[in-house]
Order: C-alpha cells, then structure tokens, then sequence
C-alpha cells in the first residue's frame, strides 16, 4: 500500500508512466515538471519536425518564475523584447499614458518574444531532461479503464498511467473527455498580426515609424471604437511586430494562420492617427488570426478520472488577458506536482485536484481577457486622457505573483479532503460571472449524457 510522507508526497518509489499529446507551451511546461519530479514521459507531437512558428507571445511574472525554477533565464532573456515604457494612445494620436514597465513585478520577469524562439528552448529543455518525445505523432484514439489511459497513435496502443490532452484549441482529447464535440463561438473579433525584421522593412528610416526601432525596445499602442493596434520592438530594435484587431463575423475555423490581405488591414486605420498605417504598413505580410471562445468546459477530466485537458485544449484564452500561454504553464506544472504528491497508485484523485485547483483561477485569469478589450474598445477618449488608470495594462498580484508549483503543493492536501469528504464536483464559477447560468445548463446536460 502507498503512504504518503510528511511533505505529502508519495512514497510509492515507481515513477508515474505520463502520455502526453501536444508538445505546445502546455505540453512541453508538463513534461519538464514532470521529468523534475521523476516521472516516466512521452510526449507526441504530430507536427513532423520543430518549426519556428507563430509571432509574439507574452509570458507574466506568474510564468516567468516557472522560467526562472528551470534555469531558463539566460537562455531566454536574449530573445526577448526589452520594455521600458507603454505609450498609449486614442486612435486620433493623442497620448494617454506612457506607462513605465518594470522588467521586474512580484520577483519575477516577464517574457515576450517570438513564439517559436521561445518554443524550442523548452522543446530542447523537455529533450534534455529526458523527454521521450516522438514528433510525427498524430493521435486519433483515447481510451482509459480503471487501472490505465492510453491513445492510439500512428496506429500502434500506448498504455500509461494516465494521459494529458495538451493539444490545443481544435483538441481530441477534449472531446474524449466530454463525450461529444464542444463547437467554438466566435468572439466577433479576428486579429492581424506581423512580425518582421526591421532592417528590410524600411522602418528605421521613416521618421512615422523610427521611434520604434531607433532606441532599444518600444511598445506603442492605440485604441479606438471596438479596435485596439499594439506594436512593439524586440532584441534591441530588430524585430517588429504589431497586431490589430477587427470585427469579425465570418464563420470560424479554429486556426490562427490564415493569410490576411494589407489593403484590409490598412482599411481599418484609413482616419486614424497616421503612425498606425506607416507602421502597419512597412510588414511584408500578415495572417488573419481568427479569435475563438467558448464558455468554461464542464469538466476537463474524463470519467474515470485518467485523462485530463490542459492548456488551449481546456480554456482558449483572449490575447488581451496576456495570459493564454502562462496559464498553460500553470496547468502542466500543477498536473506534475499532483502527480509526485498521489504517485502512479492514485493517479486519478491527482487528475481530480488538478481540474480542482485550477478551474477557479483560470475562469478569473479568462475573464481578464473580456474586461482588458471592453475598458479598451469601450473607451471614451477624452475620459481616458483624463484618466489613464482607467485604460492602463493591470498588473495584479493574485495573476502575476502567483507561484503555481508551490500553491500546488499547498492546495493538494485541501483539494483531497473535499474531494474524499464531499465526492468529487468542480468548484462553481466565480460569484456573479456572466456564464455562470450557460455553464451550469452545459453541465446537467453533461451529466445526464453520463447517466
Ligand atoms: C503553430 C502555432 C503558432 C502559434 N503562434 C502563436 C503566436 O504567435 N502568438 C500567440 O500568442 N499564440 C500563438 N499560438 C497559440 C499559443 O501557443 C497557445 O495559445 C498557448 O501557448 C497555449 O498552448 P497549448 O500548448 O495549450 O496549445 P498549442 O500551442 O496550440 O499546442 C498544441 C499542440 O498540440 C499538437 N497537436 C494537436 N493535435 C494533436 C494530435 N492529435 N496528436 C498530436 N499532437 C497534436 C499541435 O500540433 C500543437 O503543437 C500558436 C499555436 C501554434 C500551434
């Protein structure tokens, strides 16, 4: 039989056999957490070969310790952007704010960078620690029984102990877990993005767009009716990237590279402060970055508790939350943690508190993404010049000072207790959310479909 020591961990000595699908921020943060705390690892990614993909992505400070514990900094400050100021403007050009940016928040760096540079430092990291990691692996099954999960994978069954579904917006394993397809709503926004090297682009010698590359780092912003532009510097003036939001209404595809068109793009800015279109303008190209929601999931844990949705595949976020990726790093370290503490014998009640620590804080995190667009699209200009507290960047202590590996190790003891005392039901949402009622309907009708 397993006790657990006084720490609370497991003293079952056999490592906990994890298959995990998806090697994004959420899948690669779980394996790395994972090998730390001794767990066997296989990870599938169905792309065939690592490719540097995507534009600018954004880590807090609550990600950015996660960063630190590894002995990733050095490895990734170089590519990042290096921030001093926020200049925020209403869409006419008058500035609201310039709002100093501390490098530092709550003992720990932010890190925004391009995507796919920050990508392959934790996709060798994983490698490194010892990862069997397996790229051209496209999973089409799920399965699980009261002593194992698995997948079916290129064909060939694969057994563990449990299996964590890191695969993204368009996830499998959210629909194992479920029991049917969760179809996505639009969010009635699309973004354009670019990211591009300054140099070629001609941008330095535009006296409409040189304050961005001509001392270090900058970060611009403009805000308008139901449209807000963000562009930013990064590796000393190097790189640009910028994005811009629009309305959207066409029918969604879960997918973020679509190619976007530069005559639409400049359309939207054809009266605004004349910066925006100089700067939009200068990017080669740009893709069409459909924006996708949906209302917290009734559950992210299957039936018999072995699998577990974690990232994009359980919570897509809104890029104004600027949280997406941290709460994906969030998930796969608290999944690793409960994982060491239940050890391989009580691998389900492990996946339990893990939906159960998290499913609070993620929604709260979530929500940030809705107030962050509406104070921005919704403002009044002139009230925003007068009160630039009311449209500037939140930077809260309970997001971005939050440690996610060690409140995990705090909250598993808690989390059991209730769970063994009461059965196992998810935390309600936050008091007063606007999808308490849908998520509440979505869950009797997920309940009653178990039945
Ligand atoms: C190619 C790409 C580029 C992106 N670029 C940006 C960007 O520039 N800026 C930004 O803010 N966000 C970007 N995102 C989204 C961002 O990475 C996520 O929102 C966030 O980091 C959460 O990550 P995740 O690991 O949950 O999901 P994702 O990053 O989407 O990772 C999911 C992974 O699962 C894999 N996968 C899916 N289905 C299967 C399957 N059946 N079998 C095996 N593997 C599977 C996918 O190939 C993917 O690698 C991008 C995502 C992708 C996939």
């Amino acid at each position: 039989m397993v006790t657990n020591g006084a720490n609370g961990a497991s003293k079952d000595e056999r490592p906990v056999k994890i298959i995990i699908v998806g090697a994004g921020f959420a899948g690669l943060a779980c394996a790395i957490e994972s090998r730390l705390k001794g767990h066997d690892v296989i990870l599938l990614e169905k792309f065939p070969a690592l490719k540097v993909l995507g534009d600018i992505i954004s880590f807090g400070p609550n990600a950015g310790r996660i960063f630190e514990r590894w002995g990733l900094h050095d490895k990734i400050w170089p590519l990042c952007t290096h921030l001093k100021t926020f200049h925020l403007h209403t869409w006419k050009g008058e500035l609201i704010t310039a709002q100093p940016l501390n490098a530092k928040e709550f003992g720990s760096y932010s890190y925004n960078g391009h995507r796919g540079e920050l990508h392959k430092v934790l996709f060798d990291h994983a490698i490194e620690l010892g990862t069997d990691m397996r790229l051209g692996s496209d999973v089409t099954e799920y399965w699980e029984d009261e002593h194992a999960a698995g997948v079916v994978c290129n064909g060939e069954r694969l057994t563990a102990d449990v299996v964590i579904g890191a695969d993204g917006v368009r996830s499998k394993a959210r629909e194992m877990v479920l029991g049917y397809f969760d179809k996505p709503k639009p969010s009635g926004y699309a973004i354009y993005r670019a990211w591009f090297n300054a140099k070629e682009s001609g941008i330095g010698e535009d006296p409409l767009s040189d304050y961005l590359v001509k001392d270090g780092d900058a970060f611009y912003g403009w805000i308008g009716k139901d449209v807000h532009m963000l562009t930013s510097s990064s590796k000393g003036g190097k790189d640009v990237s910028w994005v811009i939001t629009h309305k959207d209404t066409a029918d969604i595809e879960e997918s973020w590279s679509f190619p976007g068109k530069m005559e639409d793009v400049l359309k939207i800015v054809e009266d605004w402060d004349p910066r925006c279109a100089a700067i939009l303008s200068k990017a080669p190209s740009c893709v069409d970055w459909k924006l996708v929601y949906r209302d917290p999931l009734p559950t992210w844990i299957s039936k018999k508790a072995r699998i577990a949705v974690i990232g994009d595949a359980a919570h897509p976020f809104l890029p104004t939350s600027i949280q997406g990726a941290s709460q994906a790093l969030e998930d796969g370290v608290t999944v690793a943690v409960n994982l060491k503490i239940s050890g391989p014998d009580q691998a389900p009640l492990a996946i339990q508190a893990f939906e159960y620590i998290r499913y609070q804080r993620v929604r709260q995190a979530q929500r940030t993404g809705e107030t962050n667009r509406d104070k921005w699209h919704q403002a009044d200009d002139k009230k925003a010049v007068e009160d630039p507290d009311s449209v500037a960047l939140n930077r809260e202590e309970w997001l971005l000072g939050h440690d996610a590996e060690k409140h995990a190790w705090e909250a598993y003891p808690e989390a059991v207790k209730e769970i063994k005392e009461h059965g196992y039901h998810l935390p309600a949402l936050p008091e007063g959310d606007v999808a308490a009622e849908r998520v509440a309907k979505a869950r009797e009708e997920y309940l009653a479909r178990a039945i």
